[in-house]
């Protein structure tokens, strides 16, 4: 017991996730151990969240401090960390301010929320509509799954809130023909992670910053996968020369410790004014510290630099190893937020990675993901890149 179908048959939990059948009960950098002892290659950082890896010293220790002083108070006093860590921010980003919340769809509701707000109480226009783009993926709440520019998301969710379009990714025609009197903003992911590590064109991106200053329109830029070093800059934006208006934070910022964070331009301070938003839980003492220790683990020890050069080193591996299986179309990637696509649904050859000891996560249903954490070592992903060159090789697919 313990372990598979027997649990699965007994859960009462809604069958939401089709769950692996894997109890993880411990974790240290790079591996995780299962409940009968088998170790892992960890390879999707609990989907991009374990950036330092798994259990990191420091953020143990700042959350054990926090543990032993104070939990809870509210957001209607102040919480040292979460100023802190809002400084931090700040001083890392081309934002000015920063509200907390707890989960990447919060950070873009909020981001939804405080764009239709600008237009409507600031700049006294009724605009509202979001432009956001194919095969993206912003959240579950109602207003981000409108958000997202995939149908599955939204099945059974009728009627959906109003004010979305849906542009085709890396294709300004597009983005401009959906521009109206209404819209208030565009919205995107510059890696479209859970769409399948699909990048933003350099030159598209160039241009949609130059299109939304030209219609007063605010640059939305989610990176709640994309952020935190991930892609070998903090933010996948710097890569791009541009300053959006509003970057979206979550899964990597509090080493796993719920926290969510949506960052704006000063402009946006009356945007959200007193009493205009509020989260019960958001930036509380533990996520802020857990952030706080996140945030200076990443600057100090240069972990984005380390993203970049792990993740070239993984590119030309994957390339070299992996391009000549007929199934292998594509490696691409930035950082160490790497797809491998395949011409099959790759469900099968996850499936088989993890009987060998090595997680990985699909993106869309013919992408691997890779997405190691910030530390990993050429041994270590010469390891996955053997293991996933052996699988490949094993079900003759050379
Ligand atoms: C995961 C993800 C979200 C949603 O974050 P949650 O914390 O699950 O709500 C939003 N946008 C992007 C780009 C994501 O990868």
């Amino acid at each position: 017991m313990g372990n598979g179908e027997s649990l699965a048959e007994k859960s009462a939990l809604f069958p939401t996730y089709a769950k692996h059948p894997i109890t993880l009960v411990r974790g240290e950098g790079s591996r995780l151990w299962d409940d009968q002892g088998k170790l892992y290659l960890d390879f999707m950082s609990g989907l991009a969240v374990c950036n330092l890896g798994h259990v990191p010293a420091k953020v143990k220790r700042r959350i054990q401090e926090q543990l032993d002083q104070l939990w809870h108070v509210s957001n209607l006093f102040r919480i040292p960390n979460q100023e802190k860590l809002a400084k931090l921010l700040v001083a890392n980003s081309c934002a000015d301010l920063v509200f907390f919340c707890n989960s990447g769809a919060e950070a873009n509701e909020a981001a939804i929320k405080c764009a239709r707000r600008y237009h409507q109480r600031v700049l006294g226009n009724s605009r509202y509509e979001i432009i956001t783009f194919e095969k993206s993926f912003h959240g579950r709440t109602l207003a981000t799954l409108t958000a997202t520019g995939q149908d599955k998301v939204k099945d059974g969710y009728y009627p959906l809130p109003q004010g979305f379009a849906y542009a085709a990714y890396n294709d300004i025609r597009s983005v401009k023909d959906n521009i109206t009197d209404r819209t208030a903003a565009v919205m995107l992911e510059l890696v479209q992670g859970e769409g399948g590590v699909n990048l933003a064109d350099p030159e598209f991106v160039t241009r949609l910053s130059a299109l939304c200053q030209e219609h007063g329109l605010l640059l939305i830029v989610d990176e709640v996968q994309t952020g935190l070093g991930r892609t070998g800059k903090l933010f996948a934006y710097e890569h791009f020369g541009i300053e959006p208006d509003i970057v979206t934070l979550a899964k990597g910022l509090a080493s796993g410790f719920p926290i969510g964070a949506m960052l704006g331009k000063n402009k946006l301070r009356d945007a959200f004014s007193t009493g205009s938003h509020a989260s019960t839980f958001g930036g509380a003492p533990l996520a802020a510290a857990a952030g706080v220790a996140t945030l200076e683990t990443l600057t100090e020890e240069r972990l984005p630099e380390r993203a970049e050069q792990a993740g070239a080193y993984a590119m030309q591996k994957l390339s070299e190893r992996l391009l000549p299986y007929s199934i292998v179309q594509s490696v691409r990637g930035i950082g160490l937020l790497i797809g491998i696509a395949c011409s099959e649904p790759v469900a099968p050859i996850v499936t088989e990675l993890h009987r060998r000891g090595l997680l990985v996560l699909p993106g869309g249903t013919h992408v691997i993901r890779f997405m190691p954490n910030l530390y990993v070592t050429n041994e270590e992903i010469d390891e996955a890149v053997d293991l996933l060159s052996s699988v490949l090789a094993s079900s003759n697919r050379a």
